[in-house]
């Protein structure tokens, strides 16, 4: 299968007081079209980070050093800033974390929808409102008619998260990429919109990145996972292989700590995530991995291909 997405050794810094730290390292990947690839790790471990720059949204003090993002072969990063804006949202699309914040309050949802429309096709505005009340009722929004001419404080959480998917599917990308799009939701809801998700991408057989904490998540909708800690991609395999074969010792402490009915006692991973500013040598995840051996502390561990694609940087293989 063709390749729709690929990052290829991708490095992104951060600006601070004149010095430059790391927050993504040497992450490469690939995406075919309908497959949907996890990426999960703690806060702060360059998850969104890696996807921000696919979109090239970055703060304004990241800078991406080195690498290729290729989409259809063409690398975005050497797009201009016109043809980054044509591009996101007709072809990459973003499903953000905090539908609350992402709408702007003083447009009705028909205005917002029906503005990311004309952006992307010549169509007129009438046809433009039909297209947006059609991806409402998309991602069935009851009485979208209607509901198309209220402001986002008309919507509960749930609804708004809706409208940001509508948003997000109207011009049919071929790629979406979901950032922890339950995170600011209530529990109640979380499911209704990862099933909703899940069935549109599946409907429209559309390539997914979908960023999340949580590997119940990774278990039900992903083909492929990326487990990244301190800025890397740790291991990376296909999910079943993953979920049956963790391998890295971070990876194992993620599932350690999952809660599951039959689990007497949960276990945590000791100490915290590094933060950016701080410089680690050897493995990134030495200072709480409970294997830690005399060369972890040395030397950056290689990316070992154990078999069938899953890979994994660790001493022990
Ligand atoms: Fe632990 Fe060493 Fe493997 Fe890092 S390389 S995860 S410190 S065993």
């Amino acid at each position: 299968m063709t390749k729709i997405l690929e990052l290829k050794d991708l490095n992104v810094s951060f600006k601070i007081e004149e010095e430059l730290f790391k927050a993504v390292n040497n992450v490469s990947f690939a995406l075919e079209k309908g497959q949907v690839l996890g990426i999960v790790g703690e806060s702060g471990c360059g998850k969104s980070v890696t996807a921000m720059s696919i979109l090239k949204l970055l703060a304004s003090n990241a800078i991406i050093e080195s690498g290729e993002i290729l989409f259809n072969g063409q690398n975005l990063l050497e797009f201009s800033n016109k043809e980054m804006q044509h591009l996101r949202g007709s072809k990459i699309a973003l499903i953000p974390q905090d539908p609350l914040t992402s709408l702007n309050p003083l447009y009705t949802i028909g205005d917002q929808i029906i503005e990311t429309i004309k952006h992307h096709r010549k169509v007129e505005t009438k046809e433009a409102r039909e297209l947006a009340i059609k991806a409402l009722q998309d991602v069935k929004i009851p009485e979208a008619e209607s509901r198309i001419n209220e402001y986002p404080h008309h919507f509960s959480g749930g609804m708004s998260q809706r409208v940001l998917i509508a948003m997000a599917l109207c011009c049919n990308p071929e790629v979406i990429i979901a950032d922890e799009p339950t995170t600011a939701l209530d529990v109640t809801v979380q499911a209704q919109i990862l099933d909703l998700i899940k069935e549109l991408q599946k409907e429209r057989n559309t390539s997914l990145i979908f960023i999340t904490h949580d590997l119940g998540v990774i278990a039900e909708f992903c083909d492929y996972v990326a487990v990244m800690y301190a800025g890397q991609i740790v291991e990376y395999a296909d999910v079943k292989e993953l979920f049956n074969n963790p391998l890295h010792p971070y990876t194992k402490g993620l599932f350690e700590s999952l809660p599951t009915p039959n689990k007497e006692e949960l276990k945590v991973i000791k100490g915290q995530p590094p933060s950016i500013t701080e410089d680690i040598p050897g493995c990134t995840f030495h200072p709480r991995c409970p294997f830690k051996m005399e060369n972890c502390d040395k030397e950056e561990p290689p990316k070992i291909d154990k078999e069938n694609g899953h890979y994994v940087s660790c001493y022990l293989y």
